[in-house]
């Protein structure tokens, strides 16, 4: 997915970008149908047909952050958590979100959001925090269903490969680290030609036989549209028969949470250590220890509570998240140890993951990562 992006963002590095061009770009590697049901991605203000002058990343697009935006003549603010999470009726500046809002709109600044969506993505929010506490061998703690689609097509033989290759090059026929997948099968296809038909084979009102090959493969639902132009435009016949079929399948490179081990075994002591050093958290807190080495880890950057029973059943030692409340750490139950560094701490290094796709692939406008703290929790 992440390779596919850096391809199409090396073509465009040296044009000037719109907004929306560049959101394209970023939708093609964190795509916002991979987002939760609740969650509020995508483009919140702004103009998208603006040419981008900079792009500032940050965790929170507060007033502060938009106003030091204006101070580095950035006018795109791309933050991990929407400022607008539920629907407004008023906006006369009484919230900090309403106030941010306006400053925005007055300051023609335009605020994108990946939230959910970078969290669920392989390469996204706990893939970073893996990275700087050393966690290896991941893998998706809750992949997540219903991304999936298989396409069935027929397709006369001597041109199904030809098909087969348009699939792929728009995107199909991936799973895991394998590309170009596909299931193939020989038969006879019949059809009759209409009054006002150009048929590819055949005569005109007679059944005709072809011989056929029926092409199975899937993609993930963002790229359907893609895919399926693909496939007409690759496919000889007037009138291309295809069907698409829902997969009760999960995706697993797409979902919430990740499991991983560290490299060296650590008793759960070094390890809360290494974990309050690596992600400056100024105070962990956990449950009970159980004198086990930490080996296995799961992790969720911000709240992540309701993972608790998957990392319990993926057999982690620690579970790594943030907002745990006073009666959920009852429920680690002695089955693991849970160790909350706090929602901030746990995505602050998130901006990066933006920052090294901008950086490294465009040298037309200016990519920074925001200065400003905004996390409105303060420890003694
Ligand atoms: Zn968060």
């Amino acid at each position: 997915m992440l390779n596919q992006g850096f391809r199409i963002f090396s073509i465009l590095k040296s044009i000037i970008l719109k907004i929306k061009e560049l959101i394209s770009q970023l939708e093609e590697i964190c795509p916002p149908n991979y987002q939760e049901s609740y969650d509020n991605c995508g483009l919140i203000a702004g103009d998208k047909e603006k040419e981008i002058t900079g792009v500032l990343l940050c965790l929170d697009s507060t007033e502060e952050v938009l106003k030091e935006a204006v101070k580095l003549k950035c006018n795109m603010i791309i933050a991990h958590h929407p400022i607008l999470f539920f629907p407004i009726k008023k906006l006369t500046g009484k919230t900090y979100y309403e106030r941010t809002l306006i400053y925005a709109i007055k300051n023609d600044l335009a605020i994108y959001a990946m939230h959910t969506n970078l969290d669920n993505i392989r390469m996204g929010v706990n893939n970073k925090i893996a990275e700087k506490i050393g966690i290896k061998n991941l893998s998706i703690l809750e992949p997540k269903e219903g991304l999936l689609r298989k396409l069935v097509t027929f397709c006369p033989t001597n041109k199904a490969e030809a098909v087969r290759t348009a699939l792929f090059e728009a995107g199909a026929g991936k799973i895991g680290d394998y590309d170009e997948c596909s299931f193939n099968a020989e038969g006879v296809g019949t059809f009759r030609a209409g009054e006002n038909s150009n048929p590819h084979v055949g005569t005109k009102h007679k059944r005709h036989h072809e011989k056929e090959e029926r092409i199975e493969t899937l993609y993930p639902i963002h790229i359907e549209n893609r895919v399926i132009n693909a496939l007409i435009k690759a496919h000889p016949y007037e009138e291309v028969a295809y069907d698409i079929y829902p997969l009760h399948l999960s995706h697993p490179q797409v979902g919430a949470g990740m499991v991983g081990e560290l490299e060296k075994p650590l008793s759960e002591m070094d390890f809360l250590q290494l974990l309050k050093k690596n992600m400056k958290a100024p105070g962990i807190r956990y449950t009970p220890l159980r004198g086990k080495k930490v080996k296995k880890v799961a992790i969720c950057g911000g709240a992540g509570s309701f993972l608790l029973p998957n990392a319990i059943s993926a057999g982690a030692d620690m579970f790594v998240t943030g907002d745990y409340k006073y009666h959920q750490f009852f429920d680690a139950d002695g089955k693991i140890v849970i160790a909350d560094i706090g929602h901030y701490e746990s995505e602050q290094f998130t901006p990066e993951i933006v920052y090294s796709l901008l950086k490294e692939k465009f040298t037309t406008f200016a990519a920074r990562i925001s200065k400003t703290n905004t996390n409105p929790v303060n420890y003694l």
